[in-house]
């Protein structure tokens, strides 16, 4: 597990092993350590809207930005829906998206922008079609769980960017783990058809309904890493809504580096 970590310049990031691999991307999910946030913030911050000091939070997106060569970082503004923000090639290049367009996903076969979800115990998914160089990276709370925003943005890296899905491999970060997903109201919160990964008494697997969501949108079952890592159960590492309510949220970043074949 540890050695998922790897470290440069001065931040500790975890990669999946699956994508590991491919050099025409940029990927990683960022611990907590280092960074310049203080107080409940402590560490590596990157979201504007918890209380933050602002510079401290745009000193930490410059450091990630750093790690990926100084690549620029695009946000949204994650509603736990299902809309599904594509930046296309063919479409004229924009000004950059911060904060600005509403999403719970990205999608993009543009050069150069690394697609950053914010987490604290949601579930940030990282796709990668080597085939068709597309990225996308996905929040999914248990609201989006609920709504399979995965499933639709599988769909639609098919739909919009001519993705085969039997081709895109998948990474499941760090969130809250069957362990500390307890959900006392699910019989009002959570549909009975999603019942079945009830572990526990009141403890949902959403790892699994995840891998089961993914496999649906026709993603092969050794495509997908699961990190395993409870994100309540390693606050020193992870920022953890449900072990502090105020508290940072951390990035699961993936793009194509710039100058990487099939442009
Ligand atoms: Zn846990």
């Amino acid at each position: 597990m540890e050695s998922e970590f790897s470290e440069q310049n001065s931040l500790t990031v975890y990669r999946f092993p699956n994508l590991n691999g491919y050099t025409e991307i940029h990927h990683g999910v960022f611990t907590r350590l280092s960074g310049f946030s203080k107080g409940p913030f402590q560490g590596l911050n990157i979201s504007t809207t918890v209380g933050d000091d602002p510079t401290d939070t745009a000193g930490n997106r410059r450091a990630i930005s750093r790690y990926f060569d100084g690549n620029e970082l695009v946000f949204i503004r994650q509603v736990h829906g299902s809309d599904i923000v594509c930046l296309k090639k063919d479409q004229k290049n924009g000004p950059a998206i911060h904060d600005e367009k509403t999403g719970d996903a990205m999608i993009t076969n543009i050069l150069g922008k690394m697609l950053v979800v914010q987490v604290a115990d949601c579930q940030p998914v990282l796709l990668f079609d080597p085939g068709q160089k597309v990225v996308a990276a996905v929040h999914s709370g248990w609201r989006g769980s609920l709504r399979n925003i995965i499933g639709k943005t599988v769909s639609s890296m098919a739909d919009h960017f001519d993705c085969d899905p039997e081709q895109i491999i998948a990474g499941i970060g760090p969130s809250l783990g069957p362990c500390c997903a307890e959900f006392i109201h699910y019989r009002k919160e959570i549909p009975e058809s999603f019942w079945k990964y009830q572990k526990t008494e009141n403890h949902f697997d959403f790892w699994e309904l995840s891998r089961d969501q993914l496999q649906e949108a026709g993603i092969r079952a050794n495509n997908i890493h699961i990190s395993g890592l409870c994100t309540k159960c390693r606050s020193d590492l992870f920022f953890s809504y449900r072990s502090q309510k105020i508290t940072g949220r951390f990035a699961g970043a993936i793009g194509l580096k710039t100058g990487s074949n099939g442009s």
